[in-house]
């Protein structure tokens, strides 16, 4: 990380004061610090311990994004803050809201790169899917996402701080979620290409006086990046993992997912059985599979998937996703029929299936369409810029054909 300590450079003036220098340019990000680091922080400026304890919970617990908010801090220590740190580097371009009730935002980091996060109500649980890059250098052939190739890792900070945002706009800044979030880390971006600031953000955001987000209630999605399978498996309060197959093959899987050819499907699924040994009583291993109309969808793909998974006897169980198209993918979703096919073949195997019910698609939210898009035209575009401007509960974009858009205040019920 920084080092807070690094920041601060005291010299006098002429006159005798103590002037402090901020030798970065940046100001530090104070969402990415766990709470022993934002007290070793408020010390830099002669602060005592608890001002860290209390900032933590305001920055995490509260949900707060201005230091002018943290009223129950003294003036002068929230101008210094100001001075030196940071607590919003998000800024929001344009939010979509879906017919379906999925919420899509376009951010952008202070160095003008685009995120993207998905908040999904649910009846009894809401799930937020965050990004880990913005971009992705992985170039799977049916993500959209893989065009805008690799812009850069997120810091923990811009991880965590997509959570609250989402948060605040479902619930209002400071007030309690009225059910439990799940994340999933299923957004731009390959989650174990930036393995370290993923897990920081993780243990931030499991803090009880914080957004109390067990890594319990969170699942990686990786595309097989094996080394990281192997050591998300040493570490004893893990994230659950999913594993993003698309192909039952060598020959289709290096065609639809090039990094196959780095880490083929025997050293993946050797790394998934090694994982498999950290797995709780109750718990599964997911395996993703987009299905692609024709391509990866037939009889004999399944029978292969159900040799593979089952040679490596598997404790897992297989999401089946109908493929998302976005222009200019070159696939189409497999039919219903097909997806119902290829899970009964699945089941007569003995391994368990889900059939993921795409959301968000009409505004770009669905897995694989996240591509810093804003909707079609022109004149979106332009509003998107407008909106920039204004706050955050006036910047809605409905979904084209869309008649039931709620607008912020409605969905605050
Ligand atoms: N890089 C990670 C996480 C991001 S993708 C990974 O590959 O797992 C999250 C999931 O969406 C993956 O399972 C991926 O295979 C799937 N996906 C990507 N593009 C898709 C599309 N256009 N339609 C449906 N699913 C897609």
């Amino acid at each position: 990380m920084e080092k807070p300590l690094a920041i601060l450079f005291v010299t006098k003036t002429p006159m005798g004061a103590n002037v402090r220098i901020n030798l970065f340019m940046k100001q530090l990000d104070l969402t990415g610090l766990t709470q022993t680091e934002l007290s070793e922080f408020v010390a830099t400026l002669g602060e005592p311990v608890y001002r860290g304890r209390q900032l933590f919970h305001a920055i995490q617990g509260r949900r707060i994004r201005s230091f002018d908010g943290i009223t129950d801090l003294p003036k002068a220590f929230r101008t210094e803050l100001e001075e030196w740190a940071t607590i919003a580097t998000l800024t929001l371009e344009s939010r979509y809201v879906s017919s379906d009730g999925t919420r899509r935002y376009l951010f952008k980091t202070r160095d003008n790169l685009p995120v993207e996060t998905v908040f999904i109500p649910e009846e009894r649980r809401d799930t937020i899917c965050f990004s880990s890059q913005s971009g992705c250098p992985l170039q799977c052939t049916f993500c959209l996402t893989a065009q805008l190739g690799l812009l850069r890792n997120l810091s923990a900070g811009e991880i965590v701080e997509q959570i609250i945002v989402a948060l605040n706009d479902a619930y209002v800044e400071g007030v309690k979620p009225p059910h439990g979030t799940n994340l999933v880390g299923m957004g731009a971006g390959e989650p174990f290409l930036n393995f370290d600031e993923l897990m920081r953000a993780v243990r931030i955001m499991k803090e009880p006086r914080g957004l109390n987000i067990v890594p319990n209630r969170v699942t990686v999605s990786t595309a097989g990046i094996v080394p990281r399978i192997r050591e998300l498996a040493t570490i004893p309060d893990r994230p659950h993992l999913a594993v993003s197959l698309a192909a039952p093959n060598d020959d289709l899987r290096n065609e639809l997912m090039p990094i196959n050819k780095k880490w083929p499907l025997r050293e993946l699924l050797s790394a998934c059985k090694e994982f498999e040994k950290s797995l709780k009583p109750a718990e599964r291993l997911t395996f993703e599979y987009v299905m692609l109309d024709s391509v990866n969808d037939s009889d004999e793909h399944a029978r292969q998937l159900a040799r593979l998974l089952n040679r490596h006897r598997l404790r897992a169980k297989v999401n089946l996703i109908p493929h998302n198209p976005a222009e200019p993918l070159p696939y189409q979703p497999s039919p219903p029929e097909r997806v119902t096919a290829f899970r009964a073949l699945l089941e007569s195997k003995d391994i368990p299936v889900y059939i993921r019910r795409p959301r968000g698609r009409d505004i770009l939210a669905a897995c694989g369409q996240l591509a810093a898009r804003t909707e079609s035209g022109p004149a979106l575009v332009e509003i998107a810029k407008t909106n920039a401007k204004r706050p955050l509960a006036s910047r809605t974009h409905s979904a084209p054909h869309n008649p039931r858009v709620k607008s912020l205040d409605q969905n605050r019920d």
